[in-house]
């Protein structure tokens, strides 16, 4: 068959060959394109979304729902597009199965419109999901703390929403407030592989969404200060700190078992601190018999017996309750 227009026998589409189809091809474009950009974060808004990442890709798929072909059976794609003083230049071509059959080059004026979007507008508007509450177990100097809030802020993610919208310093420690409940989860983990510390999370109703009710979260992380003889409890048992480690401890329990905890295992085991200010004795050895040993408490020269194996003459003991527990 023979192109219907011009005889030529190549025919393509509709009885015609390609350059009498490509003269059938009209392009539909408006009089000018509309955009909202954010002018914090350069994010654009097409249509109700806000699109932060891949926004040349989002431009592009934008502009060519805007652009229509007469004949829907060619198919439209953006080969370029280029902006100079409010006008946008645009290369598109129409194909059919893959041949190209037009190119097209078009000016259209493009306004861009300045907002602020709704991420930028929830940073700048302190909003938060998480509030994590960085407690220290011995406040009086905050300040080589500020080391740990350096080390918090640099965790980070792809996801722009976790962002930490303000940090308040207090009396009682710092509280950071985030985006998303997510990144302070991701905190808190990295303060329980680092720190010795308890945690505590609480949640509250702060409205509604969409008929699903939003809470926020606050994740509160007691960082304790180790010091020797302080009675916990871990895995629910009582025990004594009675050594110190780097990135360990071990502790002793009532019954003298003692063992060595490390600092991400001791949080996973969910241990509580009893008396952080224990009392501790220092008591010279008068006699020893074995493990058992006599000793003399060298503030009250009360004697009693004790368990000890350290083998040096003076030893400190930490009470709680009727148990001894000997530090080192
Ligand atoms: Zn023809
Ligand atoms: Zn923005």
């Amino acid at each position: 068959m023979n192109c219907v227009i011009c005889g030529s026998p190549a025919v393509i589409y509709k009885n015609m060959c390609v350059s009498c189809a490509a003269e059938s091809i009209r392009l539909k474009a408006p009089g000018k394109i509309e955009v909202s950009v954010c002018r914090k974060c350069g994010s654009i808004r097409t249509g109700k979304r806000w699109i932060r990442s891949d926004v040349e890709r989002a431009m592009t798929d934008y502009i060519l729902s805007l652009i229509k072909l007469n004949d829907e059976s060619f198919e439209l794609s953006l080969n370029g597009m280029e902006k100079a003083n409010d006008i946008l230049h645009l290369n598109l071509q129409a194909s059919l199965n893959g041949i190209t059959v037009k190119h097209f080059s078009l000016d259209i004026p493009i306004r861009e419109k300045m907002e602020s979007c709704t991420l930028c507008d929830r940073k700048s508007g302190s909003y938060y999901e998480a509030i994590l509450q960085l407690r220290f177990e011995d406040n009086h100097n905050i300040e080589p703390y500020e080391g740990i809030i350096r080390e918090l802020s640099s965790i980070r993610s792809e996801d722009p929403d976790d962002f930490i919208s303000k940090i308040v310093r207090s009396e009682a420690g710092f509280d950071i407030y985030a985006g998303t409940r997510r990144l302070v989860e991701k905190m808190i983990k990295f303060l329980s592989d680092t720190y010795a510390g308890s945690r505590k999370v609480s949640k509250k109703l702060a409205g509604k969404d969409e008929g699903h009710d939003l809470y926020r979260y606050t994740y509160l992380f007691r960082i304790f200060n180790y010091k020797l003889g302080t009675i916990m409890s871990v895995d629910n048992r009582t025990c004594c700190l009675v050594r110190i480690g780097s990135g360990s401890m071990t502790v002793e329990q009532e019954d003298g078992y003692r063992e060595n905890i490390s600092i991400p295992e001791l949080s996973r085991r969910g241990f509580k601190i009893i008396q952080s200010h224990p009392e501790i004795r220092r008591c010279q050895i008068v006699s020893r018999d074995n493990d058992i040993a006599t000793v003399m408490d060298m503030d009250s020269f009360a004697t009693f017996e004790i368990k000890d194996r350290s083998g040096s003459n003076e030893i400190l003991i930490s009470r709680w309750k009727d148990n001894d527990f000997v530090i080192g």
